[in-house]
């Protein structure tokens, strides 16, 4: 299998389109810490960026999952018992199967940055602030900033593959092991590394807009073509910049030596055409048949006479399908979700620090039902001695792992691994 891993340039503010929790309030007043007091405070302040300080060291359960071969030898472990006798409320059903939750650490062998990483986006950029919902669907002037910024990320994102941490998903699943994979991540490469095996965008995907007011999805490929027409000038610059390489590299020097400048909040402003002067397309369907409003009156949807959308529209503004902070997640994923984790026997986190509220809720979930719980994760993760507090007494594997280990070292070997315990 030949990987292509594309880089996304972390400076153009693409994170703010790559992995975009909904919300992250602290931890929910209900939430108990067990046997530990180094938990966050059990108010529940309206914090809509995750918490992006330092996490306090791993918990590493068993403590022979300190080395790649104790991890390897833990998962297996983990992945092959038979439902814990812990589990609560359930039928037997699918309890020996295990349910994935996966964060942005899995795509960094992809080239996409994480956020809490080595190279994350909150580490290398301090002044890092992705957009709101509320600004995004009120300000023309912040669309208009988000979706420059989006055009000249977009050919990286494209580039970019799956790694070897979802092929091994793949088949880990194709054994039978796995009940589904919840996904933070964006990037749509679980879907096209394992179509078979059900995968649950939490936070949404960029591989489509959708239009505020109809709802209508157009996909993303289509839409950088309307961009591209819309602004010449910017797209005979991202050519260039392809074609120097300069969107390979993360390196703002290397980036300014290929050409690409960015000013200080990481914003590629053109000279010639000032991000405030980009453009971007209506919803073509409100465009052809204005949608009724709440009000019941009809919409307006005016556009440029090459199709430019005009601010005295009421309609037809398209997003990135993905949640913006701000933005509550869709109702029905919420449930989907929850449902997952029900289905399933255990549930096992990777590359997730949990520091958005969407997946804490449902980790929190897990291990109210008894659920043992896995954590590949480098660094900490936020809240780990609530779930592995009470474990450091009975480290066994079958009830629960921890390890601060790169998902790629481990899981490729798991699947070799399972192979042979099926033809033993
Ligand atoms: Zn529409």
């Amino acid at each position: 299998m030949t990987q292509n891993y594309g880089t996304v340039p972390s400076t153009l503010g693409l994170r703010s389109s790559l992995h975009t929790p909904s919300f992250s309030p602290l931890l929910p007043a209900n939430v108990s810490a067990v046997g530990n007091n180094n938990v966050l405070p059990m108010t529940a302040p309206a914090i809509r960026i995750p918490f992006t300080g330092p996490l306090p060291p791993p918990i590493i359960v068993p403590p022979s999952a300190r080395t790649v071969s104790g991890a390897i030898d833990a998962l297996l472990s983990f992945l092959t018992a038979p439902p814990s006798p812990y589990l609560r409320g359930v039928d037997v059903g699918r309890n020996a199967q295990t349910v994935l939750l996966t964060g942005a650490g899995i795509s960094v062998a992809s080239g996409l940055s994480d956020y809490r990483g080595e190279n994350g986006t909150y580490v290398t950029n301090k002044t890092y602030r992705p957009i709101y919902f509320h600004e995004f669907a009120k300000r023309h002037e912040s669309r208009k900033r988000y979706w420059a910024r989006s055009f000249v990320g977009w050919p990286g994102l494209v580039k970019a593959k799956p790694n070897l941490t979802h092929w091994a998903i793949k088949d880990i699943g194709t054994k039978g092991y796995l009940s589904s994979v919840v996904t933070q991540n964006v990037d749509s490469f679980h879907s096209f590394a394992h179509p078979e095996l059900s995968t649950l965008e939490l936070h949404g995907y960029l591989r489509s807009v959708v239009c505020l007011t109809c709802r209508d999805q157009v996909p993303r490929d289509e839409f950088q073509k309307s961009l591209e027409r819309l602004n010449p000038t910017w797209a005979e610059f991202l050519a260039r910049m392809v074609e120097t390489g300069a969107l390979d590299t993360d390196h703002p020097e290397e980036q300014r030596r290929k050409g690409l400048k960015l000013n200080p909040d990481g914003d590629v402003d053109l000279a010639e055409a000032p991000y405030s002067t980009f453009r971007y397309p209506s919803c073509p369907r409100c465009l052809e048949k204005p949608p009724r409003l709440k009000d019941g009156t009809l919409a307006r949807v005016e556009v440029e006479n090459d199709g430019a959308w005009l601010p005295t529209s009421t309609a037809g503004i398209l997003k990135p399908a993905v949640t913006m902070f701000g933005e509550n997640i869709d109702p029905d994923v919420k449930t989907a979700a929850e449902e997952a984790i029900d289905d399933a026997g255990r549930l096992l986190v990777l590359g997730s620090s949990l520091a958005t509220y969407s997946a804490w809720r449902l980790v929190e979930r897990a291990h109210k039902r008894g659920m043992p719980i896995g954590i590949i994760n480098i660094g900490g993760v936020r809240n780990e001695p609530v779930l592995f507090g009470t474990q450091l007494e009975k480290p066994d594997a079958e009830l629960g792992l921890r390890c601060s280990l790169n998902t790629e070292l481990i899981l490729p070997e798991v699947v070799r691994q399972l192979s042979a315990l099926a033809h033993m």
